[in-house]
């Protein structure tokens, strides 16, 4: 058993009503482990611009990849999972799916135009936005293997500095006490200043303010700030997640997000960088005949 099958056994024991839920992010995560996924990320020779994340401008083309075969994967587990929403992802059909227009949307975090996709296939929206959100993630996670050696040391933006988007969650690690951003999309990790909003860049001690919800345990809390009333969860660790466990240490850790909302926090919505990907798709898909 893997440290994510054990993650995942703990967490649906736990709670059993996200049973559903637990077995899509199960297959994301085995996915994202799969190497094959490193040959659609594109080569870089350069090292990485200031402020721009390594994925920002790039072109891809799924001719040769299995995006098409796994966006329809994705959606007959999904909806098989029991979820009365879900469930409406059964009627979708496959021939109708534009593989490409829904990698680049997800890619780009852009919802709207998701589920605006959902709309016309019959299948219900915020179920559909859910489901391709996380569409990317292996091909994320392969980014972030493969691009290892051109990410900027000195990265201190608030957004991830491979795939553009905001943190999940901060890890404030060892006894150095080191402050490090993790990223639930591509499992992306990078260093951060200790006493600034990563979403608004405030620095006025006096609008930064710390809450520990009661039963969070004592190395969870919440950094909020109240410039632009975001928030980030913090956890106190010796060592960092591995980035397959990134996301499922986001869902685990979801009484802290119930409890910032309660105190008017949010997540920030949306990309935290305007990414410009090209999506190509041409020619017949991997697993598929012409
Ligand atoms: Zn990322
Ligand atoms: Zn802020």
């Amino acid at each position: 058993m893997t440290a994510i099958d054990i993650g995942l056994r703990d967490i649906k024991s736990r709670r059993p009503e996200w049973a559903p839920w637990l077995a899509v992010v199960q297959e994301i995560l085995r996915e994202a482990a799969d190497p094959n996924w490193d040959a659609l990320v594109p080569d870089r020779a350069a090292m990485q611009q200031s402020k721009v994340p390594l994925l920002a401008e790039a072109k891809l083309d799924l001719a040769k990849s299995s995006v098409t075969t796994w966006l329809a994967q994705l959606i007959r587990i999904a909806s098989r999972s029991g979820t009365t929403q879900m469930s409406t992802l059964k009627s979708v059909p496959h021939a109708k799916l534009d593989a490409a227009t829904l990698f680049r949307a997800a890619l780009h975090q852009d919802s709207g135009q998701i589920k605006e996709t959902a709309a016309g296939l019959g299948a219900d929206p915020g179920a559909f936005q859910a489901v391709v959100a996380l569409l990317p993630v292996p091909f994320l996670h392969a980014c972030n293997r493969r691009w290892a050696r051109s990410m900027a040391a000195s990265w201190t933006e608030g957004y991830c500095p491979v795939c553009g988007a905001w943190p999940a969650f901060a890890e404030v690690r060892g006894i150095e006490r080191s402050r490090y951003l993790r990223c639930s999309r591509c499992g992306g990790e990078w260093q951060a200043h200790c006493l600034l909003c990563p979403f608004c860049g405030m620095t006025d001690h006096k609008e930064l303010v710390s809450l520990v919800p009661e039963n969070s345990g004592s190395n969870a809390m919440i950094d909020a700030c109240n410039g632009c009333r975001g928030y980030i969860k913090t956890f106190t660790t010796l060592q960092g997640s591995p980035p397959v466990k990134v996301l499922l240490d986001d869902l685990d850790s979801v009484e802290l997000d119930v409890a910032a909302a309660e105190q008017g926090y949010r997540r920030p919505q949306g990309a935290g960088y305007s990414l410009n990907i090209n999506v190509a798709n041409n020619g017949a898909p991997r697993g598929y005949s012409t």
